[in-house]
């Protein structure tokens, strides 16, 4: 009731510790003035709240002016006299809040200025972040910053056996609520070391965890253990290994057993070896093969290796393919061959070396060359020869083979003569004509080289009378009349028959060059010549057991039947793979003799690059060829399958093969007219062989042959001009089939000519215009080709020089080597068609495509090459950096880019920058 009313009540001192925003809390009651009466200008409804800041306590005295107003504290409900007899006192909550306080404590004061109030309850508090485990960090409790909107930024600890991840380390920041908020960064459980819930377990045994970035504990790979907890990786068992590259999460694994079936082949101072895979790989698909060469001497046996003189193609170690050529050995030496199977951990181990070996016997030099040659007879149609032995025969000269040719002849095709002494005649020759002579020697180990050549010019034609005293005449009637007889029967047979069936008689092949040329060589005989088609199967085939062969499974169709792949086991023998051409029931007898036809030819051949034959079932059914298994299938899919899987030497080896293949079948007269990479086989060691045999089944068959206007069905992408016109089929016109193969060979199956009419390659060809190198082609196996696609017969190289030449290569890799992006430039309008006008493509999706590489056009966009532009400026390590491993699809894509570069260069006139 009394006016000036200033009472004030106080705290004890209150320590403020870590707090720098403190909270006070009020509950009260406070009177309403309106229900007391006669308080009127004494009466307050509010009260005012104080605090002061000191470092310690100040005693009881106090002073008005030393402390600070936080606020005039109004009731929101007050009572009256009437609620109080009723019992309805209304409690009043206030918070207020003080800060940033800086001393250690502080008081806090209440002013009563004439207020009825009633002081309940003083809570004062302040707030924090309770200490928190988040992502395998700790957060300890924190107190809350001094502003409404601090946010206290804290570190988090690894849990034990967590380490922080990197550049990420954990943090949170604890808000003035005192609630965490903004996790970043995490910690993770160390190798060894898995999480579980909210901290880090070792893994258990038989477990590893490798890298804290994995996330669960795996169990040991194949081949390993461990026995302790917590391990980061697992041992291997006793035999077993780790390369340094292999990562923990691979099996051990083992060298390789022994590489199995090595077999030889000696050609004078060359020795091929070919082998099968190990049975057991280790585990690993490193396998690489390596050969120790060692020379022994007879008695005792020591061997010492053979030193840098011998030379190895492809290489000594690091063979992937299963084969090798040893060169340069010295003839007359006996030379032992170890192949070892290698992998990622043959270095690894201490175990005895598995190793296939063969001893090859001395001796197996072929002859040196023969010498001095002596013409002692010259007539009009025979000149004899006498020569002396070799100065080297290497063993027992078991015969001499005579080649020559008309020197002005331009196919240059030889004969040969042989002769078991060291002098021989030569007959059946022109007169006034010049012969070329060349003679070498055979011995066991093969023929020698050829030497020198001899020019001979036969005496002139002679008159009636001098012939009379020559020879005589009766003889010579009786001779023209059986020929006459013979080639009557020949045209007559062949053209009734013999068109019809293989269509294949030496006549029909070469003209009348081939009755006039190879007498005496080992030549092919048509089997249509035989009477009876059976006899001719059974002279040059094999009649199996039907027993003996298990049909496998069906693997392509024939134009007789299927061709399915399966086992042939011979009695004493080992089992083989072989290919079986089947003879489909409700056959006609003429079906029949063309499907065997096929046999009849084949079986006349015995070369590694061309396909054997095992032999025929022709007296059981179904009528069966049974031919060596060539895994790979024809060579044309295989390359579109393998597309820029191979390096060149491959490729060359390749080729090599069936040029080798090529030779023999030339040599033998033989004209195979269909030949293309459809018609080579390919086995597991990529061996290319030879096949399709039958000319007129097989082009029949074939669907690129088509009708020329010459009336022939021909293969025109790949017959020689020359065939095409005039049916003029050679062993000259094979090398021109030759050269198409190789150009298919080394662009991997592209199709000759892209997507031009036959008509046009044919008016192209007539023009002059030839195939342009493949991508990546070295120039020197371009240069071939187009010495393969010579217009004039006669100036196209023959298998032999063509063997000859690709030998060479292999065996100096330099001169195929292709600086990217220097392939031959067009020189022709033909030529230019490789070479897509990169700047007409709109897109890199486009350009892709145009090569033949879009599979990486996902690896170009993630990467952000969008546009052509920035295309062009890639380099190798950027092409590479896309995740393209396979190095010829690096060399396509790089050789593309260079000519892009040029192309935008030309066309702008600038340099792209790279
Ligand atoms: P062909 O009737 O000779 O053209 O054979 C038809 C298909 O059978 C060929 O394209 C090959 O895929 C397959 N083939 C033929 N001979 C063999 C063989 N010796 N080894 C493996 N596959 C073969």
């Amino acid at each position: 009731m009394e006016p000036n009313q200033n009472n004030w009540l106080r705290t004890n001192w209150i320590e403020k510790g870590n707090a720098q925003r403190i909270f006070v809390e009020l509950k009260f009651t406070l009177r309403d003035c309106n229900s007391l009466p006669g308080v009127v200008g004494t009466c307050k409804e509010t009260f005012n709240l104080y605090y002061q800041e000191t470092d310690s306590e100040v005693g009881r005295s106090l002073r008005e002016n030393q402390y600070v107003k936080i606020d005039t504290i109004a009731a929101d409900e007050s009572f009256t006299q009437g609620d109080l007899g009723e019992r309805k006192m209304k409690l009043n909550t206030e918070v207020r809040i003080i800060g940033p306080l800086s001393r250690r404590g502080f008081y806090l004061a209440f002013q009563d200025v004439g207020a009825c109030i009633a002081l309940v309850s003083v809570k004062v508090y302040y707030k924090k972040c309770w200490s928190i485990i988040e992502n395998l960090a700790t957060f300890p409790d924190t107190v809350t910053g001094s502003e409404f909107s601090s946010l206290v930024e804290v570190e988090g600890m690894c849990v034990s056996d967590a380490e922080e991840e990197a550049d990420n380390s954990p943090k949170m920041h604890c808000s003035a609520e005192g609630e965490w908020l903004v996790p970043i960064g995490k910690c993770i459980c160390k190798a060894g070391f898995h999480q579980k819930g909210d901290a880090c377990e070792p893994c258990g045994r038989g477990f590893y965890k490798s890298s804290s970035q994995d996330l669960q504990c795996s169990r040991c790979p194949a081949h390993s253990f461990n026995d302790r907890e917590g391990s980061w990786r697992c041992d291997c068992e006793d035999g077993y290994y780790r390369a340094l590259s292999d990562p923990p999460s691979v099996a051990c694994t083992r060298p390789p057993s022994a590489p199995q079936n090595l077999v030889y082949n000696i050609n004078q101072t060359t020795v091929s070896l070919e082998w099968s895979p190990p049975a057991d790989t280790g585990g690993r698909n490193d396998v690489t093969y390596r050969v120790i060469c060692r020379r022994c001497s007879w008695e005792p046996e020591e061997c010492v290796p053979c030193g840098p003189n011998v030379g190895y193609s492809p290489a000594q170690s690091g063979l992937v393919d299963s084969y090798v050529t040893i060169v340069d050995l010295l003839a007359h030496a006996n030379y032992t061959f170890e192949v070892e199977a290698v992998n990622g951990v043959s270095d690894l181990s201490r175990t005895q070396r598995l190793f296939a070996a063969v001893s090859i016997a001395t001796g197996q030099a072929a002859p040196s060359q023969v010498s001095e040659v002596i013409k002692e007879k010259v007539q009009q149609r025979s000149i004899q020869l006498s020569w002396q032995e070799p100065h080297q025969p290497n063993g027992v000269i078991t015969e001499y083979e005579i080649k020559y040719y008309e020197k002005d002849q331009k196919d240059r095709i030889y004969s040969t003569v042989r002769s078991k002494s060291t002098s021989a005649t030569v007959n059946n020759l022109k007169p006034s004509t010049a012969y070329v002579f060349q003679i070498r020697a055979f011995t066991e180990a093969g023929y020698g080289t050829y030497g020198p050549r001899l020019e001979i010019t036969t005496k002139e034609e002679a008159t009636a009378a001098i012939v009379s005293s020559e020879q005589n005449p009766v003889i010579i009637i009786a001779v023209v009349a059986v020929a006459g007889t013979i080639i009557l029967v020949f045209m007559v047979f062949g053209f009734i028959i013999g068109r019809r069936h293989c269509g294949y008689s030496k006549a029909d092949q070469e003209g009348d060059e081939e009755l006039y040329f190879h007498p005496g060589t080992k030549t092919y005989i048509d089997p249509e010549t035989y009477e009876d088609p059976n006899r001719a199967v059974h002279q040059f085939a094999k009649e199996l057991d039907a027993s003996c062969i298990k049909i496998e499974r069906v693997i392509g169709a024939g134009e007789f039947g299927e061709v399915c792949s399966g086992r042939l086991k011979l009695p004493g023998k080992r089992d083989v793979s072989v290919a079986i051409k089947t003879l489909k029931v409700g056959y006609t007898e003429k079906q029949r003799r063309d499907f065997l036809c096929e046999a009849s030819i084949m079986g006349q051949f015995d070369h590694p690059n061309v396909v054997h034959l095992e032999g025929v079932v022709t007296r059981g059914k179904p009528v069966m060829i049974v031919i060596e298994y060539m895994e790979n299938g024809s060579l044309d899919a295989f390359l579109r399958k393998h597309d820029g899987q191979f390096t060149v030497i491959q490729l060359v080896g390749m080729l090599r093969g069936i040029a080798a293949g090529m030779r023999y079948l030339s040599d033998m007269g033989y004209v195979h007219r269909d030949l293309a990479a459809r018609n080579i086989l390919v086995n597991s060691n990529l061996v290319c062989k030879v096949s399709d045999f039958g000319l007129s089944r097989v082009i029949d068959d074939d669907p690129e042959a088509v009708y020329t206007t010459t009336g022939g069905k021909i293969p025109v992408r790949w017959t020689a001009p020359e065939a095409i016109q005039y049916r003029k089929f050679t062993s000259a016109s094979d090398v021109w089939s030759y050269g198409i193969v190789m150009w298919e060979v080394m662009s991997y199956g592209e199709r000759p000519y892209w997507d031009m009419s036959n008509q046009d390659v044919i008016k192209a060809i007539e023009e002059g215009y030839r195939l342009p190198a493949p991508m990546d082609c070295p120039p020197g196996l371009h240069q071939l080709m187009l010495d393969c696609w010579q217009k004039d017969r006669a100036e196209r190289p023959k298998f032999d020089q063509i063997v000859g030449i690709l030998d060479k290569m292999i065996r100096n890799p330099n001169t195929l080597k292709t600086p990217v992006g220097t392939c031959t430039r067009p020189i022709s309008p033909l030529l230019d068609q490789s070479t897509p006008d990169f700047t007409a493509f709109r897109s890199v999706g486009e350009w892709l495509e145009a090569i033949k590489m879009e599979r990486y056009r996902d690896n170009f966009t993630a990467a952000g090459y969008s546009s052509l532009e920035s295309v062009a400026r890639m380099s190798i390590e950027d092409v590479m950096s896309l995740g393209i491993t396979l190095v010829g699809h690096q060399k396509k894509i790089m050789s593309s880019i260079q000519t892009m570069r040029a192309q935008m260069l030309h066309l702008h006139g600038t340099g792209v920058q790279v």
